[in-house]
């Protein structure tokens, strides 16, 4: 008996015996022989439970078995071409280790999208949402390797943080130790507003300002962690809660910058075209267009974007930032992911360095992703000079006390250094030809719920 043996592994033990632990997602029978449709964790595999060959009461188990129960079953591998799996295991002793309540809530019919997302518990265990889980675990993994091989030093901002790094309107803020004694002025930090007796922080919305810190001592840096966003906007590309990867480089200029958010996103594309061909194929993903995400990307600058937007017929406006509808247009049009360059700064956070010719746009990019997907990395190189910043602070009506200690950054040996923010839902919408981003993590918080 093996009791290690994994249903991914099938093709290795043809004609052997093995032990199987899992679940029955679902079961037919024919008088005689009773189909078992089996998953463990690392697969799916049919099992054939024939009277003939089983002790009767392993056949009554098999007959009394219901959707979702758990079992440990025995029995052999075989070759079966005509198995959407490849193998199958023909069964000879079964035990059931909980006798599941009938009927499974989320039984195999059509239901809505709300339903679903009432049971996620349970939806999870369904094999398109197995599919976008699993390809999610191996593109966190490959974003590390690839980061750690290109010399990036991992570093965990802060969840809780003081004060915003863009604007305030999409902040959660969080009573910082609830237990803070009433107006009781001696015991409030120095560090503290003086108006404020109740001390209380934000959960983040980027590490940027953090990775910034950690350049001059790691050169090059990344962090990967829960990131925070009232968003109010209803969108299919918007999660309350989401992660992010917040990359940042010392000496990095904005044009190397371009090329090394192109080369992680072409080789996270082969990653996946080359580890989850299976998950793929359960999602029904048509993979030729992920096999043309090659270099070089296409680039336009903001200005030659709303020409080609109004070109596509979009009717925005000059001087207005891009719509979810506008990104859907550009991204239909185009077969390749597309840098945007170069936005005004009117609409971009006070931190990037300007451009040297026309002082009201940005060093900034967003990077488009295709299929319609849009906006996956926003990115930029950052204002180095101390007296710029300053300025910077001041024209976005920003309180500089709160940010004295990313003015300091500009005072002891600043450098030009440029990052990216990488919205690892967004990615996986796109790699998974999702619907709707809320699929692309466990468990979706979004402004409509945060159940379960
Ligand atoms: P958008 O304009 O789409 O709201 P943004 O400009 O606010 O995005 P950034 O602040 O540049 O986004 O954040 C970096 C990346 O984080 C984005 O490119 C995206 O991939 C991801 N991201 C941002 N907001 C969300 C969100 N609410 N839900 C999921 N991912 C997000
Ligand atoms: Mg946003």
């Amino acid at each position: 008996m093996n009791t290690e043996f994994l249903i991914k592994d099938a093709k290795n033990f043809v004609n052997q015996n093995v032990t199987v632990r899992g679940w029955v997602f679902n079961k037919r029978s024919s008088g005689s022989i009773i189909f078992l449709q089996i998953r463990d964790g690392s697969g799916f595999i049919q099992t054939t439970v024939s009277k003939k060959d089983v002790p009767a009461e392993v056949f009554g188990q098999a007959h009394e078995i219901t959707d979702e129960s758990s079992i440990v079953l025995t029995g052999t591998i075989k070759a079966e071409p005509r198995s959407p799996y490849g193998f199958e295991i023909q069964a000879k002793d079964l035990k059931i280790i909980s006798l599941a309540q009938a009927e499974f809530p989320i039984a195999a019919k059509e239901h809505g999208i709300d339903f679903l997302l009432s049971w996620r518990h349970l939806w999870l265990r369904s094999p398109r949402q197995w599919a976008i889980l699993r390809i999610r675990s191996r593109m966190m993994n490959a974003i590390n390797d690839f980061l750690q091989k290109e010399g990036y030093l991992r570093i965990d901002s802060p969840i809780l943080t003081p004060s915003a790094c863009e604007g305030t309107t999409t902040l959660f803020p969080v009573p910082y130790l609830p237990a803070w004694p009433d107006g009781d002025n001696q015991t409030v930090p120095s560090w503290l507003n003086p108006d404020q007796t109740k001390p209380y922080a934000f959960l983040s919305q980027s590490g940027q300002l953090y990775l910034e810190a950690a350049i001059a001592a790691h050169r090059k840096v990344y962090d990967f962690g829960p990131t925070f966003r009232a968003e109010k906007s209803k969108t299919k590309r918007h999660l309350t809660e989401f992660w992010m990867m917040d990359a940042e480089a010392a000496f990095m200029d904005f044009e190397e910058l371009l090329g090394f958010e192109e080369k992680m996103i072409c080789h996270l594309i082969q990653d996946v075209l080359d580890n989850c061909r299976a998950e793929l194929q359960v999602l029904e993903r048509d993979v030729k267009p992920l096999e043309k995400i090659q270099p070089p990307f296409l680039r336009l600058t903001y200005e030659e974007t709303l020409k080609k937007l109004k070109e596509l017929g979009s009717d925005i406006q000059d001087g207005e930032d891009l719509g979810n509808d506008d990104e859907t247009t550009l991204m239909t049009h185009f077969e390749k992911p597309l840098f945007i360059t170069r936005f005004p700064s009117a609409f971009k956070a006070f931190y990037f360095k300007r451009d040297k010719e026309k002082e009201n746009l940005t060093l900034s990019n967003d990077l488009l992703a295709s299929e319609g997907y849009g906006e996956i990395v926003g990115g930029g190189q950052r204002e180095d000079d101390y007296e710029i910043l300053l300025k910077r602070f001041r024209e976005a009506g920003l309180n500089e006390n709160d940010y004295g200690w990313y003015l300091d950054l500009r005072k002891y040996g600043s450098v030009p250094h440029s990052g990216f923010g990488l919205g690892l839902e967004r990615l996986l919408a796109w790699i998974c030809k999702l619907e709707h981003i809320r699929e692309a993590i466990p468990f979706p918080r979004t402004i409509y719920r945060f159940t379960p």
